[in-house]
């Protein structure tokens, strides 16, 4: 059975099948609330069946939009993207995209799209909490303020962090920002070398911990504790390690450079992590009229380093 897009040789295109392709991946990351499964139905409505003459389950198209042969690719031993024989159907950056996507899912987060503010660079204006990120059961994401006797914000999240990445990026055109950008990379980029030591010093302490169990030394107890207190350390260096991955991976700081890249390089990860070096918070008041879903520019204030 051939492949959906190609003909039977695997590699020539089947243009009007790519342009569902397409349209099919296009549909999932850009549309509000576009799941696998609403997808797949809107393919068996508009494109027909698949090549078996079944319906499109979302096994089958996410298998499909998952392969890297509908972008010309394939994976080498170590995983990585190269040319292959087949024909294009969509282009490498939508692939990339949508690949991302997938993964963000499989990993079990809830979200399916990275909160660009979220992680305390949002923040409620009334009692300097941060704002947690949250999804509504209809689909809408935004940030809100849970804390105890305030709990006085929502903001959409789509547009708000649409408009702080605008600002952060024309922000960029200033050489005091740059530099600033720079020794902070730096910085993050050798606390991670620390970082390394101690998760070795933390396996060592771990492996003492369960000797002194096992010779009765220590009460289980106390084990229980003091592993515990040891795991706490390990997230902590683990995220200074993975920030810095991020950062490590950043183009020259240019604004067109680091422009160019947020919008066809980088990975949502990636994006926060740049924004968080540039913004240190965004301080968001209530709204100024009851259930207003208009995005109001007045509502927040950005706070730059
Ligand atoms: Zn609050």
């Amino acid at each position: 059975m051939r492949a959906y897009g190609h003909e039977n040789d695997g590699v020539t295109k089947v243009p009007h099948e790519a342009e569902y392709l397409v349209a099919a991946a296009r549909k999932l990351l850009e549309e509000e609330g576009a799941t696998l499964g609403g997808v797949a139905e809107w393919m068996t409505e508009s494109a027909g069946p698949t090549v078996s003459g079944r319906p499109w389950s979302p096994t089958t198209l996410r298998r499909r939009l998952r392969n890297p042969a509908i972008a010309g690719l394939r994976r080498n031993t170590e995983g990585e993207l190269v040319e292959g024989p087949a024909e294009p159907l969509i282009p490498r950056e939508l692939f990339e995209a949508i690949d991302r996507h997938f993964r963000q899912n499989e990993r079990g987060q809830v979200p399916q799209h990275v909160y660009l503010l979220s992680g305390g660079t949002a923040q409620c204006d009334l009692c300097e909490s941060p704002l947690v990120s949250r999804s509504t059961s209809k689909g809408a994401r935004g940030y809100m303020c849970e804390a105890e006797g305030c709990g006085k914000i929502w903001i959409s999240a789509p547009p708000l962090d649409e408009y702080v990445a605008e600002r952060m990026l024309a922000k960029l055109s200033r050489p005091n920002t740059l530099q600033k950008l720079a020794a902070a990379r730096d910085r993050i980029v050798s606390a991670a070398e620390g970082a390394s030591r101690q998760l070795g010093e933390l396996d060592l302490r771990r492996k003492e911990l369960a000797e002194q169990l096992g010779a009765a030394s220590l009460r289980m107890l106390d084990y229980q504790t003091a592993v515990k207190s040891l795991e706490g350390k390990r997230k902590a260096a683990l995220a200074v390690q993975r920030r810095s991955k991020y950062l490590g991976e950043l183009p020259e700081l240019t604004q067109e450079g680091l422009t160019e890249w947020w919008h066809h390089t980088a990975g949502d990860e990636q994006r926060r992590a740049l924004l968080q070096l540039v913004v240190e918070r965004v301080r968001v008041e209530p709204a100024t009229k009851r259930g207003s879903n208009k995005f109001d520019e007045q509502r927040f204030n950005i706070v730059y380093r």
